[in-house]
């Protein structure tokens, strides 16, 4: 029997301490420079991180909300459309929607994956659909042949919302690259996180690239020539520069999570009234949180929290019952597997920084809670 240990659910401060040195020496160059608003660090940054996912194009903007904003708007949605998105994401991929003009429609998710249940889709389409939003859901991707299946048909664009999925692939092919727009989020704790909000749109298409890079800078392609009614949803340059170190050490990061999943897998592989993270055949998992299914959630969460281990419930009310959601008019059972899930969630601590010795607390932890409830 260990003795209490604290297992935070992440821990930020690993990797910058880690990183500290580089960090700060790319800051202050861009401070010293005095070169911050899209400055070079902005551009090299872009360039990476489209050759990382394989794309032709990547636009920095300031966060993952306004990358799905400028991504509906980059493809003229809004008022009197609708857009199709999974009822378990995080509020921003519904929010963005909203914020275009359009209404959000949602879909439930399946069970094993989390993810849009594709079998779902066809009949939330409407002659008002104008676009398919899968979010890859903890860092899984969706089942994109499906969902290509389905758009094709009814014409419908795909924005893929990746901002769990930096370094996912998709029968080997990067989550992002396969939409007509990708878009990602760089907030501080996501698997490549800034110091500050960050965001990212990618595309292989010039003209749609083009109009986004034009939106995120008011609209303008040179300086007062405003070609779209655009706003201020620029990349940091301070947050490029910082982005552009981190970058390099994603792989080795992501890989370090697979680890401690496997690890848990292991040890979790046998404890009763627990569901470890499904694998699936088409997807690599990079682990943006390692969520399982569990009976007792609410108690074993406090269990757990009592004993030092911090854990988290992604997400604990699916969209369409929240507040801000009732001029929608959906009710508790619209999405009976998603409730059904937010019920039985549970996110365990997980950052590359995860030591082996925190996971089997964690694990000694979730036997002891079983044993004794
Ligand atoms: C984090 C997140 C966003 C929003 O990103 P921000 O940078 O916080 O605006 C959007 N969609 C999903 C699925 C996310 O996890």
């Amino acid at each position: 029997m260990s003795s209490q240990i604290y297992v935070p659910f992440v821990d930020l401060k690993a990797q910058h301490t880690t990183l500290m040195e580089e960090i700060k020496e790319a800051v202050f160059k861009v401070i010293e420079n005095c070169n911050f608003i899209l400055g070079k660090e902005v551009e090299r940054f872009e360039e990476e991180f489209a050759k990382f996912l394989n794309v032709k194009y990547a636009v920095g903007v300031s966060s993952g909300l306004d990358a799905l904003i400028l991504a509906l708007k980059g493809l003229d949605i809004g008022y009197g459309d609708e857009v199709l998105l999974p009822v378990n994401t995080f509020i921003a991929t519904a929010l963005a929607v909203n914020a275009t003009g359009a209404t959000p429609i949602f879909v439930d998710c399946e069970e094993e994956s989390f993810n849009i249940d594709f079998r779902k889709i066809e009949s939330a389409i409407s002659p008002k659909t104008k676009a398919i939003i899968p979010v890859h859901l903890y860092g899984q991707s969706c089942n994109m042949d499906k969902i290509f299946e389905i758009s094709k048909k009814y014409s419908l664009y795909v924005i893929e919302d990746a901002a769990q999925a930096h370094g996912t692939l998709y029968k080997g092919i990067p989550c992002g690259s396969m939409g007509i727009i990708g878009t990602f989020s760089f907030y501080p704790s996501k698997n490549l996180g800034a110091c500050g909000d960050g965001g990212m749109v990618v595309s292989n298409n010039k003209e749609i690239a083009e109009k986004i890079k034009c939106l995120r800078n008011y609209g303008q392609e040179v300086k007062y020539k405003h070609t779209y009614k655009g706003g201020n949803n620029r990349l940091d340059t301070i947050q490029a520069a910082v982005l552009g170190v981190k970058l390099k050490y994603l792989n080795e990061w992501n890989l370090l999570r697979i680890h401690h999943a496997n690890e848990y897998d292991n040890l979790l592989k046998d404890v009763p009234n627990i569901k470890t993270p499904a694998r699936i055949y088409f997807s690599t998992h990079i682990y943006h949180l390692y969520v399982i299914r569990c009976k007792f959630r609410n108690e074993l969460m406090k269990f757990l929290k009592e004993n030092g281990v911090e854990t988290g419930i992604h997400y604990p009310i699916p969209i369409h019952i929240q507040e801000a959601y009732k001029d929608l008019g959906y009710k508790k059972g619209d999405f009976p597997v998603a409730e059904k899930l937010s019920e039985e969630i549970l996110s365990l601590p997980m950052f590359p920084e995860l030591k082996k010795e925190q996971i089997e607390y964690v694990v000694e932890m979730i036997i002891k809670f079983y044993r004794n409830f």
